[in-house]
């Protein structure tokens, strides 16, 4: 079962990989998108300042047109003088000759005006030139990247796909199945119990429950959320505690069957606190103690990692059991572990 919880958890670690690209890959569209609208913005712009310059030409030539009909009609104006008859008539005539040069007057301060404003405008032209020709620089360098990273994100989901369907070969049908199920409803069917508690949920794991977990011989799911629970010994072993119940002592430990200690195995505790390292051992046909060791600046999963190798996890909610009993485990303590052996 330990092989099989390794391997979903795995699994799960590879369907989550395949999930990430996938996701990334979906994006990349909109990426892409983005940058296109980028570029055609920076064209915008170009195609903008060249309508204006357009625009304020097309403007200074119809005030020109204005202008030179204007002197058509004064030119009319002024051949008419040689028929009037009275002063009258001569003073309407020069009237709509004065009226007529106010007129000008008014169209060529307008052409001014385009004039005085055309060199912004093709200021405004060159910038948005030059700014089109260094974006789409950019733009390609951008579009290159995303292809890149588009058929290198491809290959990673397709090998982790590759591996993905390794990993399935290799459990249990019933169990895949119900880890299909969790996952498709909880996004995650496998969940590392720490500290006596799912990291998934964090709601705290019954003791018997969390004494199947430690054992690794069966699936064990959480009560609260229904994952199928797994249990990592140097995770645990190797994490500062913090303890719940604020008695006993700020240690971290852990109860093991060590089979390579004491005449068939010893009931060991290891126990991290305040940088030592302690390793206690029971035998675990008599109860007896027959070893201590000590190991300062160090951690029990690294310093003691032979004994450990071999060992199985144990449950025991007394905190404070090696303390009271430094020589001997009670008959009851003794018969408890030995349950939690599987039967040879
Ligand atoms: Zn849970």
């Amino acid at each position: 079962m330990a092989t099989e919880l390794d391997t979903l958890v795995e699994l799960q670690s590879l369907d989550q990989e395949f999930v990430r690209h996938n996701a990334v890959l979906s994006e990349l569209p909109k990426k892409l998108a983005a940058i296109d609208a980028q570029l055609a913005s920076a064209r915008k712009r170009v195609a903008d300042a060249q309508a204006a310059i357009k625009a304020a030409d097309s403007t200074k030539r119809q005030h020109e047109q204005e202008i030179a009909t204007l002197n058509d009609t004064i030119t009319k104006f002024r051949g008419q003088s040689s028929s009037i008859k009275n002063n009258d008539q001569y003073k309407a005539l020069l009237s709509e000759i004065a009226h007529a040069e106010a007129e000008i007057a008014g169209h060529e301060e307008k052409i001014l005006d385009v004039m005085m404003n055309a060199d912004a405008l093709q200021e405004t032209l060159k910038a948005a030139e030059a700014a089109l020709k260094s974006e789409s620089v950019t733009i390609e360098a951008q579009k290159k990247q995303t292809e890149a990273d588009s058929s290198s994100e491809v290959k990673a989901a397709e090998a982790a796909k590759a591996k993905i369907a390794k990993l399935r070969a290799r459990v249990d049908e019933t169990l895949l199945a119900t880890y299909d199920r969790i996952r498709r409803s909880r996004g995650t069917a496998v969940a590392e119990v720490t500290e006596q508690r799912c990291t998934a949920c964090k709601m705290m794991i019954r003791p018997q429950a969390y004494a199947r977990v430690k054992a690794c011989e069966e699936v064990v799911h959480c009560d609260s959320c229904g994952r199928i629970l797994h249990y990592v010994v140097a995770h645990n072993v190797q994490k500062l505690a913090s303890n719940a119940t604020g008695i006993a002592h700020q240690a971290e430990r852990e109860w093991m069957f060590v089979p390579s200690l004491g005449t068939a195995g010893a009931f060991v505790v290891f126990i991290n606190h305040k940088g030592a390292a302690t390793m206690k051992a029971y035998d675990a046909q008599t109860g007896a103690a027959i070893a201590k060791r000590v190991e300062k600046n160090a951690v029990c999963a690294q310093i003691f990692a032979e004994e450990m190798r071999e060992a199985r996890n144990l449950f025991v909610d007394d905190a404070t059991l090696e303390d009271t009993h430094k020589e001997q485990l009670p008959l009851e303590v003794l018969e408890d572990l030995r349950h939690q052996l599987p039967r040879q």
